[in-house]
Parts: C-alpha cells; sequence; structure tokens
C-alpha cells in the first residue's frame, strides 16, 4: 500500500475555515479524508433548502469556490435573484445562479425522501471533491441566536445583519432529538486520526459535537484528536466567534478553544503568536504546539495539514508500536 491513500482521516468542519482544512488534508497523498460537516446554518430560502456550510466544503475540495470571498461558486451570476428580488420576495440571502441548481436539486431529492447523508455523498462525488461529505444526522438541526431584538434564524444573523447585534444566547432547535448518522460515526471509529477544523467552536463544531452520541463517539475513538485554533494572536481570521465568546462569557482566544475542547482533543495546534497561552491550555489536558496557522495559499494549506496529520499519525503510530 505505499503512497496509497492509506492513512483514515476524519475532519469535523464547518464552512469557510473549516474548507480551508479539509482542502489542505485533502491534498495529501497519504490521507484518505471524510469531512464531518455542519448542517445547522442550513435553512429554507425560495422553498429550497440551503445548505451553506455543506456546499461550501463541496465547492472548495472540487475547485470551484469562488476564492476571493471564500463560499459560493466562482464565475457566477445572480439572475434569478434579480427576478425574485423584482416579484417582491427577500433576497438578502445571496444566492448565485449556479448554486440555485445545487439547491434545486438537494430540495428535490429531500422531497422524494432521499436521506440528507446520501445527497451529501452524491453531491460531493458529482463535482468530483475528492474527499467524502458526510452529516453528523440526517434530522433538521438549526442555529437560533438571541438577539436583544429577540431571536433570529442563524442566517438572519449572519446574513442579513451581517453579525451586527449583540448575541445574548444560543440555541439548537432540534439538536437534543437527533440522531447521529451511521456513516459519521464509523468515520470516527475508524479514523487513524480525528482533526477539528479552526471553525467557529460555538456554531460550526458544537452542534456537530452536540448531536446525542457523537461526543462519547469522539471520547471512545482510538485515533489520535488535533484540533486547530481559529484564534490567531487573540484574533479570529474572520467572522463572529470571538464577539460571540466574549459575549457569552468565555475566553475569546485559543485559551477559550481549549476550554472548548478539553476531553475531546487532545492535541492544540495555535500559533507561535498564542505561544504565551501554552501553560493554560496544557493546564486544561491538551498538548499545545505552536505553528503557523494562517491559510492563505494552497501551500499554506497542505503544509499545515501536514503538520496536523504528521503530528497525529506519528503518535497513532507509536501507540501501535508501544
Ligand atoms: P463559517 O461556517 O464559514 O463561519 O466557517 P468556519 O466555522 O469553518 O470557520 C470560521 C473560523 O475560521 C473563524 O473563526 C476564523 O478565525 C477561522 N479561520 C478562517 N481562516 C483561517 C485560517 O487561515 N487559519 C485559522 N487558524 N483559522 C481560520
Ligand atoms: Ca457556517
Amino acid at each position: 500500500m505505499s503512497g496509497a491513500q492509506n492513512h483514515k482521516v476524519t475532519l469535523l468542519a464547518g464552512g469557510v475555515g473549516g474548507a480551508k482544512m479539509a482542502e489542505g488534508l485533502a491534498a495529501l497523498p497519504d490521507v484518505a479524508l471524510s469531512v464531518i460537516g455542519n448542517v445547522a446554518d442550513d435553512d429554507d430560502f425560495h422553498g429550497l433548502w440551503v445548505s451553506p456550510d455543506i456546499d461550501t466544503l463541496t465547492y472548495s475540495l472540487a475547485d470551484v469556490i469562488d476564492r476571493t470571498q471564500g463560499w459560493g461558486v466562482a464565475d457566477e451570476s445572480h439572475r434569478a435573484l434579480e427576478t425574485l428580488n423584482r416579484l417582491g420576495a427577500d433576497t438578502w440571502m445571496s444566492l448565485g445562479d449556479r448554486d440555485f441548481g445545487l439547491h434545486i436539486y438537494r430540495t428535490m431529492r429531500r422531497l422524494k425522501g432521499d436521506r440528507p447523508s446520501d445527497i451529501a455523498r452524491d453531491v460531493a462525488r458529482a463535482f468530483g471533491a475528492g474527499a467524502e461529505i458526510l452529516l453528523p444526522t440526517d434530522n433538521k438541526v438549526q442555529t437560533r441566536v438571541r438577539t436583544d431584538a429577540g431571536w433570529l434564524s442563524f442566517q438572519e444573523y449572519f446574513v442579513r445583519e451581517r453579525c451586527a447585534p449583540e448575541v445574548r444566547e444560543l440555541a439548537f432547535d432540534g439538536l437534543d432529538k437527533a440522531r447521529p448518522a451511521p456513516e459519521a460515526l464509523a468515520a470516527i471509529r475508524q479514523a487513524d486520526l480525528i482533526v477539528i477544523a479552526p471553525s467557529n467552536p460555538l456554531v460550526s463544531i458544537a452542534p456537530i459535537l452536540g448531536v446525542p452520541g457523537m461526543s462519547a463517539a469522539l471520547r471512545a475513538a482510538r485515533a489520535p484528536k488535533v484540533a486547530v485554533s481559529p484564534f490567531i494572536g487573540g484574533k479570529v481570521v474572520k467572522g463572529p466567534a470571538d464577539r460571540m465568546m466574549a459575549a457569552l462569557g468565555e475566553r475569546a482566544d485559543a485559551a477559550g478553544v481549549a476550554a472548548r475542547y478539553r476531553g475531546l482533543a487532545d492535541t492544540l495546534v495555535i500559533d507561535h503568536a498564542d505561544a504565551g497561552l501554552a501553560g493554560e491550555i496544557r493546564a486544561m489536558g491538551l498538548a499545545p504546539v505552536c505553528s503557523e496557522i494562517l491559510m492563505t495559499t494552497q501551500e499554506d494549506k497542505a503544509r499545515l495539514a501536514r503538520e496536523v496529520a504528521d503530528l497525529g499519525l506519528a503518535r497513532a503510530n507509536r501507540e501501535t508500536a508501544a
């Protein structure tokens, strides 16, 4: 099997930060990658079921992503949205024409009664994503955000309100009754390495880990578990994770990420700029490893992925040898 994709790596990932890590890992010749994505950002628009984080993973891994914005399809037009706008529909959720095709397909298959996991798998394969894309659950789970103006759906908060309102509380509708997808549990059980992407811990990773049985599966897994911090030098690269964590009384830095992943990850990769937090992270039971964790180019993604893979796989080899 030399040189073959002989290491099974399972990545837990949200949208943009998750997709960068996914692309890096998918580029490693010795890795067979399965990505468990986040479905709690999903919502209905114009009668169509939209799954933003799963689509960001698919489009990124298939290399059709709009690289300037990090989401959506490259070379996109918005004529369908123009028509909807003319007809008086709410069009704050930017959906491109090519993108609409996928939402139509997903909705059509859901209406036929197909499992969401099967649809996501088939879409990833048809796009040539080069990794398995798995859903944590086939049930409907939706993040809701309480602000001073009341409860908002996640996309109302994230896209319509541009994350401006203070977050007072987060809720995940349907999460407590969701059942884990068997493929996701198997990917955790069979992995040689489990990676938690530098995704938003509160609204991307928490709704994956919160599916009943998922955290227990992670704890029971034999594989080493390496998380990568979404904070660099005490700041997020993009998005509201820092403000959300602060507003909810959590540390808005790599130590706050360690607190979230305590007992679930055994290693936390942080940026050199956050080396000062290593002691606190170690005290929470995670081994801190410093690196350069900003991923701008494809080379950055593959380099960080190589380091993450080597960290975990070296450890797995040591443990097998012992
Ligand atoms: P979303 O679903 O599109 O919001 O994306 P994710 O939840 O997957 O990722 C959002 C997080 O990714 C943010 O907290 C960012 O700080 C983090 N992020 C984005 N780019 C990078 C990067 O290059 N390196 C690291 N370490 N984190 C990143
Ligand atoms: Ca997201």
